[in-house]
C-alpha cells in the first residue's frame, strides 16, 4: 500500500475519505461502517509539566489520522495501515492485552483491549488507518491514531463513552499494550480539541477550559519546524528527569511539583533545584499564557515561549544544538518567540510569527541548518482545528 512514509508531512491530502474508503475495499472486500478522524496536536506551552500534575496547554492541529472501521462480530479485529507494509495485523479480541502485541499495532489494538476491558465494549473490527500527521515529530501520530480508533469503536458499538473517559483509555492503551509511559494530554487534545482554541488542561483534576485562540485576528501564525535531528539518550534522560521532579518534591514535602514555590526550591541542591525551578516557572508560563489569550493577546504568548525554551535549555538540559538553533535563528527572523516542543533531544519546534514572515523564518532556519551541515528541517503551518469525530 502507498501513502505517506516515516517522516514525510505530507499535503494533506494523505487523510483523504474517499481514497482511504476505496483502499478499504480493496483490501477487506466489503465497505466500511464508516470514516473517523482524529487530530495531532501540539503544546503551545507547559513541557514537562504534565507528569508533575501541573498545566499544559496543547491545541489539536489542521493534521489527522482516519479510521475506516468495519464492524465483525467474530470478536476478530484486523487492523492495517497506510504508513505501514504488509498484511493486516489479525488478532481475536480475547487475545489482548498488556505484552500480547509489538509494533506500531499495538496502538490500535491496545485501544480496543482498554475499551473492552474498562468499557466493556467488546467490539471486533476492520480497521484501515491513514495519517497525515507526522510519524514521531512530537506531533503526537500516536493520539491522533488512537482516537481516531477509539471514538470509531465505540460508535460502532453503539456506545457514548464521554470523551475524557475515552482520552484515558487511549492513554491506558499507550501505557499498558504499548509500554510508553506518557501523560493524557494528547489524547485530550486530540478528543477535546475545537477549531479556533486551546486546550487548558490541569493534569491533576483532569479539568479543561476552552480558550479562545484566534491567530488570524492576530495576523499569527503557528510554524512547527520538525528538525528532524534525534538522539538515543532521549528515553532514558525523560526517565532520569521524571526520578528527578519526584525526589525534588520529596525532598520539598509535596506530592508533586505542582504544589511546590520558587522558594521551597531554592533549599534543594543541584542539579534538582534547577529541574524543578523549570517545572514551577514553567506552570507559571502557562497560567500567564492562559491569561493573555482570554483577552486576545495572541501576540503576548511570543517571549513565554521564548522564556520557556531557555528554561527547557538551560534548567531541565532537555534541549540540543539542533532545537537551540530554529528556536533562536527563527527569533532572529521575525518570530514573537519560539520554543522545543516534546520530551527534548530532538523533535520539533514551535514558532509564533507574524503571518507574512513565515516564509522568511523557514528560509533563515534552513539556511542555519545548511550552513551546520545537518539534514534540512522540514517546516509546516499548523492552526487550531476540530477534536475528534465522525465524517461519514
Ligand atoms: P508521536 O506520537 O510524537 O508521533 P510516538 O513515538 O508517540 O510519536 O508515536 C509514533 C508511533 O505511533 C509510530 O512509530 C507508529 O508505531 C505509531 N503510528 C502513528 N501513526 C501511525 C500510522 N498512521 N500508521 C501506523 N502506525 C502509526
Ligand atoms: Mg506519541
Amino acid at each position: 500500500m502507498g501513502g505517506l512514509q516515516d517522516g514525510e508531512a505530507g499535503a494533506g491530502g494523505a487523510a483523504n475519505v474517499d481514497e482511504l474508503s476505496a483502499a478499504f475495499e480493496r483490501l477487506y472486500g466489503r465497505v466500511p461502517d464508516g470514516v473517523w478522524a482524529a487530530p495531532g496536536r501540539v503544546n503551545i506551552i507547559g513541557e514537562h509539566t504534565d507528569y508533575n500534575e501541573g498545566l499544559v496547554l496543547p491545541i489539536a492541529i489542521d493534521r489527522r489520522a482516519l479510521a475506516a472501521v468495519a464492524a465483525r462480530d467474530d470478536g476478530m479485529v484486523r487492523v492495517a495501515s497506510r504508513q505501514r507494509q504488509g498484511d493486516p495485523v489479525v488478532r481475536e479480541l480475547s487475545d489482548l492485552g498488556p505484552g500480547r502485541v509489538r509494533g506500531w499495532a499495538a496502538y490500535p489494538l491496545g485501544v480496543a483491549w482498554s475499551l473492552a476491558d474498562r468499557h466493556g465494549v467488546s467490539q471486533g473490527a476492520d480497521i484501515l488507518i491513514d495519517s497525515n500527521v507526522p510519524l514521531g515529530a512530537g506531533l503526537s501520530s500516536s493520539a491522533a491514531l488512537e482516537a481516531a480508533v477509539g471514538l470509531a469503536l465505540a460508535d460502532v458499538a453503539g456506545r457514548d463513552i464521554p470523551r475524557d473517559a475515552l482520552a484515558l483509555a487511549c492513554q491506558r492503551a499507550e501505557n499498558e499494550v504499548v509500554g510508553a509511559p506518557t501523560g493524557v494530554m494528547d489524547q485530550m487534545a486530540s478528543l477535546l480539541g475545537r477549531a479556533g482554541s486551546a486546550l487548558f488542561l490541569d493534569c491533576r483534576s483532569l479539568q479543561t477550559e476552552q480558550v479562545p485562540f484566534d491567530l488570524d485576528a492576530a495576523g499569527l501564525a503557528l510554524l512547527v519546524i520538525d528538525t528532524r535531528a534525534s538522539h538515543d539518550l532521549a528515553d532514558g534522560e525523560y526517565g532520569d528527569r521524571r526520578a528527578a521532579c519526584e525526589e525534588a518534591a520529596r525532598r520539598i514535602g509535596v506530592p508533586a511539583l505542582r504544589d511546590a514555590t520558587l522558594e521551597s526550591v531554592q533549599n534543594l541542591s543541584e542539579p534538582l533545584r534547577r529541574r524543578a525551578r523549570h517545572v514551577v516557572t514553567e506552570i507559571d508560563r502557562v497560567q500567564h499564557a492562559v491569561r493573555l489569550l482570554r483577552r486576545g493577546d495572541v501576540a503576548g504568548l511570543g517571549p513565554l515561549l521564548t522564556a520557556s525554551h531557555a528554561s527547557l535549555r538551560d534548567d531541565f538540559e532537555v534541549s540540543i544544538p539542533e532545537l537551540d538553533v530554529a528556536a533562536a535563528t527563527a527569533v532572529e527572523a521575525g518570530a514573537l518567540g519560539a520554543r522545543m516542543v516534546g520530551g527534548g533531544f530532538g523533535g520539533s519546534v514551535l514558532a509564533l510569527v507574524p503571518a507574512g514572515d513565515v516564509d522568511a523564518v523557514t528560509a533563515a532556519v534552513e539556511a542555519a541548518y545548511e550552513l551546520r551541515g545537518w539534514a534540512s528541517p522540514l517546516p509546516f503551518v499548523v492552526t487550531p482545528a476540530e477534536g475528534a469525530r465522525r465524517l461519514r
